[in-house]
């Protein structure tokens, strides 16, 4: 499969980087798939952790019905059989949220790639440091990238890195 899920507690930017990942603005809140390339196959909210999950191109174009099932397997089992999970968080800000949502992540098979957001906001660049380096040790993250989802700064290194653990034939960003 090629499924993406974007994960974190509310307002640290999923919806943002999501749009800024399809290049367009979608109503995501909305459960319909969408016609993109992408589709956003379901929204699940529970308690702090909110999941987006992100259906690649390529696999299941001839079968509108797996995707359906898909669709409500995913939106409605907890963080599984996803290919890789994105781990959003609001730069500097990490509260016990944050940490019921780490804790959601820890039965997780898949790699997490950990996006710490907002950079933008962050006067002091010198405090991300160790702040990054507090956030490498909660646990073990296949890349731990800052950005700006809404600023568009530095999303390569997460479409690379999200890529890297996508089957090869799927790529999430084209
Ligand atoms: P979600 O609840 O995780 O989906 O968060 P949203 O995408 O709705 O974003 C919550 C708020 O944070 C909105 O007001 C966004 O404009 C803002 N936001 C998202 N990403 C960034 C960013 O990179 N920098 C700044 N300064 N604000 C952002």
């Amino acid at each position: 499969c090629g499924f993406v899920a974007i994960v974190g507690r509310p307002n640290v930017g999923k919806s943002t980087l999501l749009n800024h990942i399809l290049g367009q603005k979608l109503s995501i809140t909305s459960r319909k798939p969408q016609t993109t390339r992408h589709q956003v196959l379901g929204i699940k909210t529970e308690g702090p952790v909110q999941a987006i999950y992100v259906d690649t191109p390529g696999m299941h174009e001839e079968e509108p019905r797996a995707i359906n099932r898909y669709m409500n397997k995913a939106a409605t089992s907890a963080l599984k059989d996803v290919d890789v999970a994105v781990f959003v968080v609001d730069q500097m800000a990490w509260t016990t949220a944050d940490e019921m949502v780490l804790e959601k992540l820890s039965s997780l098979k898949c790699p997490v790639i950990l996006a710490v957001n907002k950079v933008d906001r962050i006067e002091n660049r010198e405090a991300l440091l160790p702040h990054l380096d507090m956030l490498s040790r909660k646990r073990e993250f296949a890349e731990i990238i800052p950005l700006s989802a809404l600023k568009g700064m530095n999303l390569e290194p997460l479409e690379s890195a999200v890529n890297r653990f996508l089957p090869e034939s799927v790529h999430f960003y084209p």
